[in-house]
């Protein structure tokens, strides 16, 4: 039987999450065993195409270019997840949605020309998800919880235990 593939996202982060995914190193290598990481760009250069069993998406959604990104791993992907409070709410590059947009980008950016962000949500403005992983960065144990609940096909427990943002 093949294994479950897993796609890892990031949208605009801090690339925590997707840290907290890669600090499960203890069990990591128990973890490929069961599943397939397929599609992690920070873990491994050899990407390969979808579908995908589940998405983890990492981050906020602030471009168009990554509205494009999320609505393709809808598609591609069986279960959608939000990992971590940027994808589940916006997280903190929602801050800036309390400023004037330009106001914002003239801060990061010289040249305004080329820009074109938008206001920053979690992703389940742009498409339907089907679990939230909260917390800033999400909880280890969770993150694992909902894996192992998604392989043997039983609703995980969820317990969040995060820091600063639940
Ligand atoms: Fe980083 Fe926190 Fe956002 Fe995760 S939820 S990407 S740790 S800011």
């Amino acid at each position: 039987m093949s294994k479950p593939r897993i796609a890892v996202y990031k949208m605009s982060s801090c690339a925590g999450c997707q840290l907290e995914l890669l600090n499960l190193e203890p069990i990591l290598l128990d973890l490929l065993g069961a599943v397939d990481l397929s599609y992690f760009v920070m873990a491994r250069r050899d990407n390969e195409p979808g579908p995908y069993d589940i998405g983890l998406v990492e981050g906020a959604i602030t471009t168009g270019e990554e509205i494009e990104r999320l609505k393709k791993a809808r598609e591609e992907c069986r279960i959608l997840v939000a990992m971590g409070a940027c994808a589940c709410y916006g997280g903190l590059p929602s801050i800036k949605n309390w400023q004037p947009q330009r106001v914002v980008e003239s801060r990061v950016y010289e040249n305004l020309a080329a820009i074109h962000s938008t206001t920053a949500y979690g992703i389940d403005y742009y498409v339907p998800v089907d679990a939230y992983l909260k917390g800033c960065p999400v909880s280890r144990e969770e993150l694992l919880e909902f894996i192992k609940g998604a392989l043997l096909g039983i609703r995980p427990y969820l317990r969040p235990h995060s820091v600063c943002v639940e």
